[in-house]
């Protein structure tokens, strides 16, 4: 069988302002180390014999029907404007709309120098490469919006970063599409507004079809990118490097660099080597994500020919974000503990714990999920995640109070509280036995974070938290 992509490419059908046309860059030995069939599937692609795939999703040839492009963008990088990003080592071959009709671009990362590579060698490396694969495939299952992993190929090169020579690898990436708020940023802060509006026009088009022009689509994104913070929130996600070409428009996780999941909870946990500042720290993520659609909006205005006669409403939309965020988390914290609809009267029961739980050490993802055997006095282990247990049954007299009153509260918390995530200690392990050649590790990682709500026999070890010579203190870009 030969590998078939169904492309349909809007974006490459767009001026030339906005890209620029280059095929990835071939490299010396492809081979194809994981696949994704069930997203291949649902992409409508048919999957080819193994060299013409590794061949493909190495860059080596281009697919009938890609039209290969490297997209521009700016953006603020920890808060500093930097007028020209883009794609510096990733090619955009096509979008594919699948057989549930969605439409997705398909992306290779670490494809060879773009235009936009500045200084970098437009490379990956088999960490990160296999670091994203089984994160963003963590976070899909996980019921989260995101980016998703189709295929990752081992080059035959070696890349140089600062630790050495290094394994090269590529990514091909799966996106709602490659927006970015950057996108919108670089267009406007040259003044090109024709660009601008066409690039407006075309994101409401693609994503939020009902939006009613630029401040329309600022209201849908600021929607999309509450519910989405809410969400990481949720699980002790830290996104690591909310810059705002980072931050894409369809209001899916995007750029899986030095993100990472907290094992014991502690709201001002940063793991990225490079944010020394905390500015992307774990509770620092709304307000963040707000800053962003802040420079959205500040982008968008400047469409219009007077564009202060928009700042109002786009401060407004602006201004709502806080609360819309809050609500969503509000919502969320309250099915961890097992309120179906929590209110704003439960804020409080579900802060103290947080409090408790920061002063205690205790895991995130066990704590929640030990809830569920928590419910019963006495029984499950919950109590243990704490240093001082009795700081836990102190509260739990309160919480199993307010319980009362829920109809099916083990329910509740088995769905938002999830078993498995993808643990830093387990990722460096699985990065370090495929640098070494065994990828049973990354195999199995993906398997039981397929499905992270349910327990699975065999696979206690993957809830268990780093011991203290496991911690990972810090992650990298890669
Ligand atoms: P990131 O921090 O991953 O969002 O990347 C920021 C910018 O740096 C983007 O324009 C990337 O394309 C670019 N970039 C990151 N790594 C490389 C690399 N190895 N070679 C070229 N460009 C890169
Ligand atoms: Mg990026
Ligand atoms: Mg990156």
């Amino acid at each position: 069988m030969t590998l078939h992509i169904p492309f349909d490419n809007t974006y490459a059908a767009l001026p030339p302002v906005f890209y620029t046309k280059q095929a990835p860059v071939p490299v010396k030995a492809p081979e194809l180390i994981a696949y994704n069939a069930a997203l291949g599937e649902r992409l409508g692609i048919t999957a080819g014999e193994t060299a013409e795939m590794a061949g493909v999703f190495a860059g080596n040839r281009v697919p009938d029907g890609a039209d290969p492009l490297a997209q521009l963008y700016a953006g603020h990088q920890f808060g500093n404007y930097n007028p020209q990003l883009g794609d510096g080592r990733a090619i955009l071959l096509g979008e594919a709309v699948g057989v549930d009709g969605e439409r997705r671009d398909i992306q290779l990362k670490g494809s060879g120098r773009t235009p936009y590579s500045r200084g970098g060698d437009g490379r990956a490396w088999l960490g990160p490469v296999l670091r994203e694969y089984v994160v963003s495939e963590a976070m899909h299952a996980l019921g989260i919006p995101t980016t998703r992993a189709l295929a990752a190929v081992t080059t035959g090169e070696t890349v140089w970063r600062e630790e050495g020579g290094l394994t090269g690898a590529v990514l091909t990436r799966v996106a709602s599409s490659h927006l970015r708020v950057g996108t919108f940023q670089i267009f406007a802060a040259r003044g090109e507004q024709a660009a601008l509006r066409q690039l407006t026009g075309y994101a409401i088009q693609r994503h939020y079809p009902e939006a009613d022009g630029p401040m329309g689509l600022l209201r849908a994104v600021r929607d999309r990118q509450a519910e989405l913070i809410a969400a990481w929130m949720s699980v002790g996600f830290i996104h690591g490097v909310m810059n705002t070409d980072n931050s894409s428009i369809s209001g899916e996780t995007i750029d899986y660099g030095p993100c990472a999941f907290m094992d014991v909870y502690h709201p001002s946990t940063v793991f990225s080597s490079i944010d020394r500042m905390g500015r992307y720290a774990y509770s620092n993520q709304p307000d963040i994500a707000v800053w962003n659609l802040a420079q959205l909006a500040t982008a968008l205005i400047q469409q219009a020919e007077d564009p202060q006669a928009m700042v109002e409403e786009a401060t407004e939309i602006v201004h709502g974000m806080p609360a819309l965020t809050e609500a969503a988390w509000l919502r969320r914290f309250g099915a961890k503990i097992g309120i179906a609809d929590a209110t704003p009267d439960d804020m409080a029961l579900i802060t103290d714990l947080l409090t408790r739980m920061a002063e205690g050490q205790a895991d995130f993802t066990n704590t929640f999920r030990a809830l569920l055997e928590g419910v019963d006095q006495g029984a499950g282990k919950v109590r243990d995640e704490f240093l001082a247990p009795e700081s836990f049954d102190s509260w739990a007299t309160g919480w199993r109070a307010r319980l009362a009153q829920e109809a099916d509260p083990v329910a509740v918390m088995a769905a938002a509280n999830p078993v498995y995530i993808p643990r830093n200690h387990r990722i460096e392990a699985m990065i370090a036995s495929a640098v070494a050649g065994d990828f049973t590790p990354f195999e199995r990682l993906n398997t039981v974070l397929s499905d992270p709500y349910s327990v699975q026999a065999g696979a206690e070890d993957l809830r268990r938290p780093p011991a203290a010579s496991e911690v990972v203190k810090a992650t990298f870009c890669g």
